[in-house]
């Protein structure tokens, strides 16, 4: 085993980019949407343009035994997008995107983000639902599963996986679907980067023109929070929603005397006749006067807002999955945003159900197609010396809300643990993927993420 690498032989080999630590745009190009990860240093950053580079990567991590970091839109909460000393794959240059309008579906090459899907998709009246932010990579969120606005009517991303290209961890180019390599094809739509290198993505699409969506603001007593998931619990499944508890921001469509005071910040999307959208919401906006309101018929695309400024928050958090957020729980909720200093300090509410239940929970790797909420608590800091205190709160804060078994939500998982790890694997969804990720990455070169380990004694055989 080599552990070094020729720069210049690996500038001639490759048709992306090779980014060493001498270059000009090293920092930047080492930067992930996360902070908090400055001191990392990869030997190289690769930018692949194609498969065949992808191939030539993996092969060298393998065959030098560095650290290789994968990565798409760069959103990991873990800092999974960089190593430090290691190898950055890296794949935004990798954004072509292969429409079949009449056909409904798409191939996408895996550097594309939502945001780019969404709007070449939105042109021909046509999505997949990917996640809240246009930003997100739709590498890491499909392959972690993919809970977005449309996950009540057509449920996880994964669900519209239709099949996926990609190199594994001996340097192969594989084809998946239902039909070849279906165990692989199995693992991927839940399992993360665990068994190689996803390039292209086929996806199913949808007819989706207009939606009633947008964001509604409320100001977040316990009764409007446990109301609003009742509502929305009870809402048609073309309605999903994500609602943010959290101090309201210096925002401009917030009024003066409601900035620091906690709110609900709610995401709402009604994927279906705009009549129809408009019933399905009423029930929210009569919660109470809202604070702003800016829920409306729009193009599905105008779902994600432009990004603006180039943040790279630290931040802490804890992600789970609950059975009921009643009256009581608001209360905690409230009592653990008001309890709290942080500048920026949130709880998240996801109502989960309708098509995404529907699915067979042992039919991917995702296991928790049966759950109803799920809840996740944030601290943001942005001091070190901060972070245990926030560290600290958010801990509380998720123990407080945990009712039985917690859960994961392995696109949410921050750099915790094995058994949180774990958590998002339940029951014999973990035996399946450790036997299927010893079959095709028996070394775990693919490690640097939410790491399932290879199996030791392969329980299903060669
Ligand atoms: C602001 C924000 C909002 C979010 N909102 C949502 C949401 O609404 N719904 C939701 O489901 N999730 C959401 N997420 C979580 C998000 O889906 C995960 O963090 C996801 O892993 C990010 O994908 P990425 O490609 O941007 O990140 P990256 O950091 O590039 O990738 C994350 C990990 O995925 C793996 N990976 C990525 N691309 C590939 C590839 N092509 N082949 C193999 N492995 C790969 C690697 O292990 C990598 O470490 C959000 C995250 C953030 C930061």
């Amino acid at each position: 085993m080599q552990s070094t690498i020729s720069i210049p032989r690996l500038r001639a080999a490759l048709n992306g980019r090779v980014i060493t630590p001498d270059d000009a745009t090293y920092d930047p190009a080492r930067a992930v949407f996360y902070g908090g990860f400055g001191e990392r240093r990869p030997a190289v950053i690769i930018r692949v343009a194609d498969a065949t580079d992808v191939s030539r990567v993996v092969s060298l991590a393998r065959e030098t035994g560095l650290e290789l970091a994968v990565r798409s839109g760069g959103h990991s909460t873990a800092g999974h997008g960089v190593s430090d000393g290691g190898i950055v794959l890296d794949l935004q240059d990798m954004r072509a995107l292969d429409l079949d309008v009449a056909g409904r579906t798409a191939w996408a090459e895996t550097g594309l983000t939502a945001g780019d899907y969404t709007t070449a998709a939105g042109a021909h009246g046509l999505a997949t639902g990917f996640g809240d932010t246009a930003s997100v990579g739709i590498g890491g969120i499909t392959l972690g599963g993919g809970v977005g606005v449309l996950v009540r009517k057509h449920g996880l991303t994964i669900d519209d996986l239709l099949a996926a290209e990609g190199v594994t961890a001996d340097g192969q180019l594989l084809r998946t679907d239902a039909e070849t390599h279906p165990d692989l094809f199995w693992a991927i739509r839940g399992g993360g980067g665990n068994f190689g290198v996803a390039t292209r993505f086929q996806f199913r699409l949808h007819p989706l023109g207009t939606i009633v969506g947008g964001i509604l603001m409320l100001p977040a007593t316990p009764e409007v929070i446990a109301s609003f998931v009742a509502e929305a619990q009870a809402a048609p499944e073309e309605l999903s929603t994500i609602a943010n508890v959290l101090p309201a921001p210096p925002m401009p469509f917030v009024p003066a005397e409601h900035r620091g005071q906690l709110v609900v910040i709610a995401l709402l999307a009604y994927a279906g006749a705009v009549e129809d959208g408009e019933r399905a919401v009423a029930p929210f906006r009569a919660l109470t006067t809202p604070i702003a309101d800016m829920v409306r018929p729009m193009p599905y695309p105008e779902i994600y807002p432009p990004e603006v400024g180039d943040d790279h928050p630290t931040a802490v958090a804890q992600t789970m999955f609950v059975d009921t957020v009643d009256r009581q729980v608001a209360e905690t909720i409230v009592e653990y945003l008001q309890a709290s200093d942080a500048t920026r300090r949130a709880a998240q509410l996801r109502v989960l159900g309708g098509a995404m239940a529907r699915v067979p929970v042992e039919a991917t790797a995702f296991a928790h197609r049966g759950r109803r909420i799920m809840a996740n608590v944030a601290a943001f800091y942005d001091r070190p010396e901060d972070r245990a205190v926030r560290e600290a709160w958010v801990a509380d804060f998720a123990g407080a809300l945990r009712q039985g078994e917690s859960g994961a939500y392995v696109g949410f998982l921050g750099d915790e643990s094995p058994e949180r790890v774990r958590e998002a694997y339940p029951g014999a969804t973990w035996d399946r993927l450790t036997a299927i990720k010893r079959r095709y990455d028996p070394a775990n070169l693919f490690r640097l993420n939410q790491n399932i380990p290879p199996a030791i004694e392969d329980a299903q055989g060669p």
